[in-house]
């Protein structure tokens, strides 16, 4: 089957040859309906090296994947062959008390995990390939009537990420708050999209290019502004000098950090899901009073759970941009270049 691969670091991904995997005791092959370009890969070639993550090259990108079941190990039950499912990313031990609830992210017993944090497309092979292979069933999550894999492929990471991200400042996104949205792109678009179906609260979305913004507004977006030094000013007075309850950051350069907290409102919270490599001043006076801030990684199962109801309710949809496996790699130069809107999803040839 094709399959686009890292090879090594600081390399351009290839398009190779490899075998079929085949599901050992427990195992379940996936045969890829769809899976996601994450702006995080576009970091992991460019930026990332031996030593930056437990991990190492090669392995097959793509940790963004839903499809069908299509070859089911000795020992699995409760999976049919044909049916569609979604692919949770973070792959632990499935038993420490983190796994227990769900919470893979932060597995405890990372020595009894297929790869000490990571997961398919992390480490491990991922579903940019016609087949996956998926080390345990509980890691399959079955899609909702209606939802197709192509749809549901975004919601695993460009969804669930932003998802865990608002869920942990609920309380404070009532229907008098405000949240900013800051990079209008995968995860940004499924973020407004679920501040829009989960709080009554405004929400502005900030972005360096207009078409992003207009993205924003289309699925809900209160207000927009173009991403510049007055930006925090803007969203001030958007708020009556109170500034924003909640400021998400999904690009995490030192321009947006200085933005969010510049915008927060005193007893806010910052949250960092960008991993741009910017770093932000704390101390008692450089932030305003009582701004919580905090990064996210990710999320956990059930919450994947809960993002494929609020999708198969038709509240939130991932917009994507198609891709075959065949031009994967022009995918990911679009996702550099910030030419996509909303997320690329790239597809096996047959399959499109
Ligand atoms: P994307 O490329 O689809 O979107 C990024 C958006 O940010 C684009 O619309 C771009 O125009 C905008 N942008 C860039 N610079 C900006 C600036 N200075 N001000 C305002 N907007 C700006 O990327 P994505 O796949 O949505 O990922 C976003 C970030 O989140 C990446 O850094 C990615 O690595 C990271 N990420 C983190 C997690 C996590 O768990 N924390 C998970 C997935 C992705
Ligand atoms: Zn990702
Ligand atoms: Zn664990």
């Amino acid at each position: 089957m094709k399959a686009l691969r890292l090879q090594a670091w600081k390399t351009r991904p290839e398009l190779v040859d490899l075998p079929e995997p085949e599901p050992g005791p427990g195992q379940v092959v996936v045969a890829i309906g769809g899976a996601g370009a994450c702006h995080s890969d576009v970091h992991l070639m460019d930026e990332f090296e031996e030593g930056t993550l437990p991990w190492n090259p090669p392995f097959t990108l793509g940790h963004e994947n839903a499809g069908w079941v299509h070859a089911i190990g000795e020992g699995v039950t409760g999976l049919e062959v044909g049916q569609p499912v979604a692919v949770y990313g973070p792959w632990g031990c499935g038993t420490c008390s983190r796994c227990q609830l769900g919470i893979e992210i932060y597995c405890e017993n990372l020595q009894e995990a297929p790869i000490p944090g990571g997961g398919g497309g992390l480490g491990l092979d991922g579903g940019m390939a016609e087949y996956m292979l998926v080390p345990h069933s509980r890691l399959l999550l079955p899609l909702p009537e209606g939802l197709e894999p192509r749809k549901a492929a975004p919601l695993t990471d460009a969804g669930l990420t932003p998802y865990h991200a608002i869920r942990r400042s609920l309380p404070k996104l009532t229907p008098e708050a405000t949240a900013v949205v800051i990079g209008v792109g995968g995860l940004g678009h499924m973020a407004v999209q679920i501040l829009r179906a989960m709080t009554g609260s405004r929400i502005i979305a900030v972005d360096t290019r207009e078409a992003a913004l207009k993205l924003a507004e289309s699925h809900g977006a209160d207000l927009t502004f173009l991403s510049g030094e007055s930006t925090a000013e803007e969203i001030r007075a958007a708020t009556g000098g109170r500034g924003a309850d909640v400021v998400l950051d999904f690009v995490g350069v030192d321009a947006t950090l200085a933005m969010g907290a510049a915008a927060a409102r005193q007893m806010g919270d910052l949250t960092i899901v960008g991993i741009g490599g910017g770093t932000l001043p704390v101390s008692f006076f450089s932030v305003p009073y009582e701004v919580s801030i905090q990064t996210t990684y990710w999320g956990t199962r059930p919450e994947l759970a809960e993002v494929l109801a609020l999708a198969a309710r038709g509240l939130i949809a991932s917009q994507t941009t198609e891709y075959p496996l065949s031009r994967a790699i022009e995918a990911y130069e679009a996702v550099k270049a910030g030419e996509v809107e909303g997320r690329a999803v790239v597809i096996p040839d047959a399959r499109m």
